[in-house]
């Protein structure tokens, strides 16, 4: 595994809430493996940057091993939320915002053997029992087939590499404290968030 790609604006409502224009293409950034925090025991304490508007961002997420997408699962593309938009506004890239430690959250792996049934699924995320995020991979703009092929007009995509395939709306800040559940198919973790 060499990196986590991520795709940005890719539902609608989404790009609309951050007030963006939507995109022709898909927009990608990176995130290196470092950045990568896999929640292992239900209930576990991930800690966050202490400043900043950190936000989630609720996505399915596979694996790419041969060529294929191999394995899913739902993970989430933490952002620093103010950080970006003040990159954005100056026209500068934003990896800043995206690439700090703990910012790839990552649930259990499934196998699957085609994903096109896995997009009919709802995924979501509620902080403190509150739904905040509720989606489904059906109301993808570029669908994961298309964005694996797509992305490796890029970069060179390696055996390993995981694909972020964006968030739906209702993206949101995360508190010191703040109890995280994620559910999707066949997958449900939690976490508490300290911010220091
Ligand atoms: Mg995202």
């Amino acid at each position: 595994m060499d990196k986590v790609i991520c795709v940005g604006k890719n539902y609608l409502k989404h790009a609309r809430e951050l007030g963006d224009a939507v995109p022709e293409q898909p927009v990608y950034f990176l995130k290196p493996p470092s950045t990568i925090h896999t929640v292992q025991k239900s209930g576990e304490v991930v800690t966050l940057p202490g400043t900043g508007e950190v936000h989630h961002e609720v996505e399915l997420v596979f694996e790419i091993s041969a060529g294929r997408l191999s394995r899913y699962t739902i993970g989430l593309d933490l952002t620093l939320r103010d950080i970006q938009a003040r990159q954005k506004k100056s026209g500068l890239p934003w990896e800043i915002a995206k690439v700090f430690r703990n910012s790839c959250i990552l649930g259990p792996w499934r196998e699957i053997d085609d994903y096109h049934p896995l997009l009919e699924k709802k995924f979501s995320l509620s902080v403190n029992g509150e739904v905040r995020q509720s989606g489904m991979g059906k109301d993808m703009r570029w669908n994961p087939e298309f964005l694996l092929q797509d992305v490796q007009k890029w970069f060179p995509v390696c055996e390993g590499d995981l694909l972020f395939t964006g968030t739906p709306e209702g993206v949101g800040p995360l508190k010191d404290g703040d109890h995280v559940t994620v559910t999707g198919p066949e997958i449900h973790y939690e976490f508490s968030v300290a911010r220091r």
